[in-house]
């Protein structure tokens, strides 16, 4: 007897005909005595569809974080519901289930809710009576039982941290690509696609903007030790599996991909004082109101007058709630400007074998320069190198970084 957690994402179930699909693969694929369990996305561009409404109402809505989850949840519940009708309709048993029926507790911080418990009793008790159950991905609820989301893309983190809260025996991911590969392959023809790919390295690649996992969930794979089988919904192949370490030849390759994130924006905080603090209470304003800041740089502008240029990016998400702050403290520190540029790009390189190999940054920078684009910002980590540029450039850059790390035999 195995039990199994299959997670499927919105573009899987994004019709009636495709929720049908989904519900007579895993019956076909099921043996008799098997658990299965399913975590869904909403169908399709819902999630989208459901943000426009609320900016229909107001033009930042997630001003009222509480009132979003409200909206934001009903988006899985939809499809929970419909492939349980799906399921039955084949004749077989099946139970939806929230992500509060299921036991995942949160904390309070609305949109970008973190897992804080899982107790899956309830699912244990559906599992024993022979049901299958489905449970909405992206959601959970706090200790006074109000809904909260964890962030875009969520669902893969309830269904990895759902894996490893049940001792599931595996975990797979299934979604409208057939494995993780060395870059987006809509952007680079001859990306090649992973059979393996450790923890560390996923979790990288996926905080660096490759889009096919959630961060978090990744963090949480690790955490439980559960192996992530990412594949496609729409074929058997084997797709890449998500672990701790390689049992197979990819151990040879000094860099795993090239990760790319449109979704950056750059703000330039001008003319500050070049004091002990300054930084502490740009980031710590920002801390506070829980936006993430990714590269940092400062930089001297002025050294007789003691000035200084800070420079950092976040996420495009952030950035209107991010420019509020960062223009209140601006004015306390009586800076002289601050500038927004939103159309950057971050491309990096990623790979736990960069880790005393010297010279792979200069073989990166080198492939930005024979495609002509300029770095503006760049920033490490010990398995990673990123580096900010122009967004109308990332396609070229994506490219040229990857032909000097894959070269095609
Ligand atoms: N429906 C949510 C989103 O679109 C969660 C998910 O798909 O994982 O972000
Ligand atoms: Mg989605």
């Amino acid at each position: 007897m195995a039990l199994i957690v299959k997670k499927f994402g919105g573009s899987s179930v994004g019709s009636v005909e495709k929720i049908m699909a989904v519900a007579k693969r895993i019956i076909d694929e099921k043996k008799a005595e098997d658990k299965v369990v399913m975590v869904v996305s909403a169908m399709g561009d819902t999630t989208d569809d459901l943000i426009a409404l609320a900016k229909g109402i107001n033009k930042d809505p997630y001003q009222y974080s509480r009132e979003m989850d409200m909206l934001l949840t009903t988006g899985e519940q939809v499809s929970i519901s419909l492939l349980t009708m799906a399921f039955k309709t084949l004749g077989h048993k099946a139970v939806s289930l929230t992500g509060p029926l299921a036991g995942m507790k949160t904390n309070s911080v609305h949109t970008k809710g973190k897992l804080v418990d899982i107790k899956p009793k309830r699912v244990h008790e559906e599992l024993d009576k022979g049901n299958i159950v489905v449970v909405a991905g992206f959601q959970g609820c706090d200790e006074l039982g109000d809904p909260v989301t964890l962030g875009r893309g969520g669902s893969d983190t309830s269904a990895v941290a759902l894996a490893g809260a049940l001792k599931a025996d595996s975990c797979e991911i299934f979604t409208d690509v057939d494995g993780v590969y060395s870059a987006d392959p809509r952007i680079v023809k001859d990306a090649r696609k992973m059979k393996e790919i450790t923890y560390y390295e996923m979790l990288e690649m996926a905080r660096l903007g490759a889009g096919v996992m959630q961060p978090r969930s990744v963090e949480m794979g690790k955490y439980f030790n559960i192996p992530i089988h990412v594949r496609s919904t729409f074929t058997t192949k084997t797709g890449t599996m998500i672990r701790e370490e390689y049992t197979m030849e990819e151990k040879d390759f000094v860099i795993r991909g090239v990760a790319h994130d449109e979704k950056v924006a750059k703000i330039a905080v001008l003319g500050v004082p070049n004091n002990p603090g300054i930084a502490y209470s740009i980031f710590s304003a920002l801390a506070e109101a829980n936006v993430d800041v990714d590269m940092i740089v400062q930089s001297i502008r002025n050294i007789e007058k003691n000035v200084t240029d800070m420079v950092f990016t976040v996420a495009s998400s952030d950035l209107s709630q991010t420019k509020k702050i960062v223009d209140r403290v601006a004015d306390q520190l009586q800076a002289i400007a601050v500038l927004v540029e939103e159309d950057v790009a971050k491309v990096s390189i990623v790979g736990a074998g960069m880790l005393g190999n010297p010279g792979i940054a200069a073989r990166m920078f080198g492939a930005l320069s024979k495609a002509a684009v300029n770095i503006e910002v760049i920033s490490t980590s010990e398995i990673s190198i990123s580096c900010l540029i122009k967004g109308a450039q990332l396609k070229e850059a994506v490219n040229s970084i990857h032909a000097e790390f894959f070269p095609q035999k």
